[in-house]
């Protein structure tokens, strides 16, 4: 019996060693996650904040640099910056239409002087293998010459020759306008001037090898090669432009 009452004895302190044990680790199991709730708890929202964080951040690095610079000056901007790329591509084949224009509507270049009073002297023989390649008008001394289409003053040159000269490349700057033989330039026109159709260019003369008692306004028209250079390029007959 005393065996049995000392096993029962054992077993009962066991068990309640074991129910203590069983009550506090519960307890303990319970604060501890009751700890660790909140514990899990707060990093949720640090967790939160964290992304929310990291997303305004992202996208504010991302979106407000690629908005501000790019997105949204290119996005808005951008179809229209396409689309005026595409038409300015369009512009530019006009004006390759227009290089006909330079040529065209020109303006008589001597006060005075009528379409019908203009001869033809494009392939006049100069010497035994030249041709003029320009068109010679008549007027006295002293007329005012002016400009026979928009562009700018590119050489004013005092050549043996054409005496003195001007050479004046049209807006598209494909052609070139020769003045020769001047008296004089006009007072406002340097190298760099931009002249108007019509705008005084200087004074018809007879200087370089005109004939003194012939004064008259050498005239040339030229294609301008590639690089544009004012001594350089393939001589266009005015006569037929002046006359239109
Ligand atoms: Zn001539």
């Amino acid at each position: 019996m005393k065996w049995i009452m000392t096993f029962l004895v054992g077993a009962l302190c066991g068990a309640g060693a074991l129910a203590y044990f069983l009550d506090v680790t519960p307890s303990v199991l319970f604060r501890v996650p009751a700890a660790a709730p909140p514990l899990v708890m707060p990093p949720p929202p640090i967790a939160m904040p964290a992304p929310p964080a990291v997303a305004p951040t992202p996208a504010p690095v991302i979106v407000s640099p690629s908005v501000d610079i790019l997105p949204a000056a290119v996005v808005a901007p951008a179809p229209p910056l396409l689309p005026e790329a595409a038409p300015p591509a369009q512009h530019a084949q006009q004006p390759e239409r227009v290089v006909i224009k330079p040529t065209e509507n020109l303006m008589i270049p001597v006060a005075g002087i009528k379409a019908s009073q203009l001869m033809n002297t494009f392939d006049q023989a100069r010497g035994s293998e030249r041709r003029h390649e320009a068109i010679d008008i008549l007027a006295p001394k002293g007329t005012k010459v002016f400009a026979v289409a928009d562009g700018k003053v590119v050489k004013l040159f005092n050549s043996k020759a054409g005496g003195l000269t001007l050479y004046q490349f049209d807006v598209t700057e494909k052609f070139a306008y020769y003045y020769a033989h001047l008296d004089s330039y006009a007072a406002s026109v340097t190298e760099g001037t931009h002249l108007y159709r019509g705008d005084l260019v200087g004074y018809v003369g007879s200087t370089g090898n005109a004939n003194p008692a012939a004064p008259h306004l050498h005239f040339a028209i030229f294609e301008l090669t590639s690089e544009k250079k004012w001594w350089k390029g393939t001589p266009i007959n005015p006569y037929p432009l002046l006359r239109q």
